[in-house]
């Protein structure tokens, strides 16, 4: 399925592609408007039904099967490598506090990278010109806590009970004027829960937002001075 939902829409992209690029004839200027338009649609028709895709798959017991001793940082590098760009485009800053002595975590690489990819999107996309982002990282006892921070717009109070819900979207204008699926948290929450974590947010409308979520530290590695396991 996944298959022939993807490939249809990849072969259309790839004609309005040939078109736009004039390689069909010279277009009017009312062509290369529409044909624009089609194509935006058409990508973001694209990210939804991959975000719809990602979701369906990330079955818990999957993610379960592949928790394995991971290093953080690797999976921070592999999400931001991703973003570089969407994050020039805006000129937000990206960085990257961790220790340099963090335990390894119990974790599945690949979906580790997911969650933390469409956090750091959303705290790129959601900042403001100029604005930052910082992911953090700190050992607590047996657990190691992650957090993304952002300079951006914030989220209303009365919003955050509903912004982990599936196909959930902000209200405010400058939220809709971004692509989205509502689909980013959802999966976050989904792929944290299956590492036995928990992903909570705090923010400041107009001022910014901090989400935080929880991975144990693998087993056998040291747990922090002073701290009850
Ligand atoms: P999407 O970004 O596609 O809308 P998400 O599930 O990732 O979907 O986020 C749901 C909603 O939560 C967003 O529409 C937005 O209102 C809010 N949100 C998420 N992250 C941020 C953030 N860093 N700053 C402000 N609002 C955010």
């Amino acid at each position: 399925v996944t298959h022939q939902l993807r490939s249809p829409l990849a072969a259309i992209l790839q004609y309005f592609e040939v078109l736009l690029g004039g390689i069909g004839g010279d277009l009017s200027d009312a062509q290369r408007e529409m044909l624009t338009r089609a194509k935006e649609r058409l990508e973001s028709l694209m990210q939804l039904i991959n975000d719809w895709l990602d979701m369906s798959r990330l079955s818990e017991g999957d993610i379960v099967k592949r928790l394995q001793p991971t290093p953080l940082a690797q999976c921070v590098d592999a999400a931001l490598k991703g973003l570089e760009w969407a994050a020039k485009e805006k000129k937000v800053t990206v960085e990257v506090d961790l220790p340099g002595d963090l335990p390894l975590v119990h974790a599945d690489p690949d979906s580790l990278r997911e969650a933390l990819s469409n956090l750091v999107a959303n705290a790129v996309k959601y900042n403001r010109e100029g604005g930052a982002v910082v992911i953090r990282a700190h050992q607590q006892g047996n657990c190691v806590m992650v957090s993304v921070e952002d300079t951006g717009i914030g989220i209303d109070a009365k919003e955050i009970p509903f912004i982990f819900d599936q196909f959930y979207r902000g209200k405010d204008r400058e939220i809709r004027s971004q692509p989205g699926t509502g689909l980013g948290l959802a999966i976050t929450q989904k792929v944290v829960r299956a590492h036995g974590g928990t992903l909570t947010v705090t923010s400041d409308k107009g001022k910014g937002s901090q989400f935080t979520f929880t991975l144990n530290v693998a087993r056998g590695e040291p747990q922090a001075q002073g701290e009850t396991p």
